[in-house]
């Protein structure tokens, strides 16, 4: 009887394998973390050969926990860290370096000087993303230029190139499938989202060879088949999503209009703009949320560098809290932030404000601030970024958001939510399951292999935890974000 579906979890600090049953709930969970190599300052890597090594240990592990052997699997579903690069040899499988980060910097001086070319406008428009060194495009470009004759094997067919989507299902099918999903793809900056193809004037920008990408399959679709070594029989790999794209869909964000946004490490805030890739005028990224068929949904997506990071930094760098949770109790020990605000822009800003320079500050502190007020506006300023964010789709996608879904680490914090809900004047709904990602992957692959019939079954499994309603008064609302503009104009170009 194949009863489940197993979700392969490849994150950014740690792979995990999460196997679900039809009806959504978690029977199984294995988290393994791996290895961030930091070679200089602003530089981060990862061992290919230890993402893949742990990703399947946690797979073989979760299986084991549940009792569970390979054919009572019924589908395989990936989600992974989007962006990051890693290039192998055909031949052998092998890396022939670690692989470079969607957070490693190291091409920024790269990326601004193809700006300073105007370059910018022409591959925003082809791929819905700004000249970042954050995307995979300059990143390989870094390794067929560093890696001594890297250009030249490539160039002959001896090379690969994939995101960690494409790697894990290289390995899984025994070297058989060199393939990606759109919304992987859509992160390379290669890809043109329009055409849904790889890009001919991108890749002779980038002076990348063709014969090395991955061919471009739908995210809900059967990719190939595991190498029947690995788990005892073969599974068939039905479902393929970057982790923002794949929680959106595990949220069952399917029609126009529907948002979610997950409160982790960094904020993510993506909306579905269905069939249209809309052309965003902000700071915002126009990109593939997935395909299905001939069926392609698009996203906005916006992005918040420090979002539950602020609470790391309350923890490690400053010692006000122990843990994350004990900042629930100090912000509610105030009746309101006390005129304190907080901006987190340890790195710059993101979406809407895109400020490499700007830099954190705290704002309005007088004899009567304690550690509680701190921490309040800490929480707050994770609420105030994503309604920047959200403020700025809103314009751009022309369509009211009537509810926004949560998820991610911090979304356990009631606080939290109840402040982001009255801050939007939105309902916030919480899911049961709050492993969003990994069940957006598992599902994607449940519908691709039939378990379920079409997107409508899905929704019937969805549950919420909890709905959080708006209380505070428009006219505070507006007061609070009004000073809160105030601050982030102080932080703005800080580094300059
Ligand atoms: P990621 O997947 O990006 O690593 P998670 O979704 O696991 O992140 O969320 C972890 C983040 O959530 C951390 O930055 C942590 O500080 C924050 N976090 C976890 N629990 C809470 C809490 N109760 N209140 C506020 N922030 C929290």
């Amino acid at each position: 009887m194949e009863n489940y579906l197993l979700a392969l979890d490849q994150g950014t600090t740690s792979s995990r394998c999460i196997i679900f049953d039809r009806q959504g709930r978690i029977c199984s969970k294995v988290q393994r973390e791996f290895s961030q190599i930091f070679p200089q300052d602003g530089w981060v890597e990862h061992d290919a050969t230890e993402i893949w090594a742990s990703q399947m240990g946690v797979a073989v592990e979760a299986l084991l926990q549940l009792g569970a052997d390979a054919s009572q699997i019924a589908a395989i579903g990936i989600t992974n860290q989007r962006e990051t690069v890693v290039v192998w040899e055909k031949e052998s499988g092998k890396p022939i370096c670690n692989a470079i980060v969607w957070q490693c910097r190291r091409t920024a001086e790269a990326c601004d000087r193809m700006k300073a070319e105007g370059l910018e406008p022409e591959i925003r428009a082809r791929t819905g993303l700004l000249l970042d060194p954050y995307f995979s495009a300059s990143k390989l470009r870094w390794i067929l230029d560093q890696i001594p004759g890297a250009q030249a094997r490539a160039e002959k067919g001896e090379l690969l190139f994939g995101t960690v989507d494409s790697w894990l299902i290289y390995r899984l099918t025994g070297g058989r499938v060199h393939a990606t999903d759109p919304s992987n793809a859509a992160r390379t900056m290669l890809f043109n989202i329009h055409t849904l193809s790889w890009d001919e004037e991108l890749l002779r920008l980038f002076n990348i060879p063709r014969c090395m990408l991955p061919k471009v399959l739908p995210s809900g679709g059967v990719f190939g088949y595991t190498d029947p070594h690995l788990f005892g029989k073969s599974i068939p790999i039905a479902g393929v999503a970057g982790d923002q794209q794949a929680a959106l869909f595990g949220q069952c964000c399917f029609d126009v209009g529907d948002a979610k946004n997950t409160y982790g490490t960094g904020g993510f805030l993506l909306m579905n703009t269905g069939a249209v890739a809309v052309t965003p005028k902000q700071g915002l990224l126009s990109t593939v949320g997935w395909q299905i068929g001939k069926e392609v949904n698009y996203v906005l997506e916006g992005s918040v560098f420090v979002c539950g990071a602020v609470i790391q930094w309350l923890r490690d760098g400053l010692g006000l809290i122990k843990n994350a949770a004990e900042s629930e109790r100090l912000a509610n020990k105030v009746p309101d932030n006390g005129g304190v605000y907080l901006v987190p822009a340890f790195v710059g800003l993101g979406a809407p404000y895109w400020d490499a320079y700007a830099r954190g500050g705290i704002q309005g502190l007088t004899r009567a601030t304690t550690k509680a007020h701190i921490v309040r506006a800490a929480l707050e300023s994770m609420a105030y970024q994503t309604t920047d964010v959200l403020t700025a789709m809103q314009e751009e996608a022309t369509v009211s958001l009537t509810k926004l879904r949560v998820d991610g680490g911090a979304a356990a914090n009631q606080f939290l939510l109840q402040f982001q809900s009255d801050i939007l004047g939105l309902p916030l709904l919480r899911p049961a399951c709050v492993e969003t990602t990994a069940w957006g992957a598992a599902a994607l692959a449940g519908l691709s292999v039939g378990m379920y019939a079409n997107k409508e079954e899905l929704k019937a499994e969805w549950r919420a935890d909890r709905e959080f309603t708006p209380q505070m008064e428009v006219s505070r609302r507006e007061q609070l974000l009004k000073e809160w503009h105030r601050a982030v104009e102080r932080s703005c170009g800080w580094a300059k």
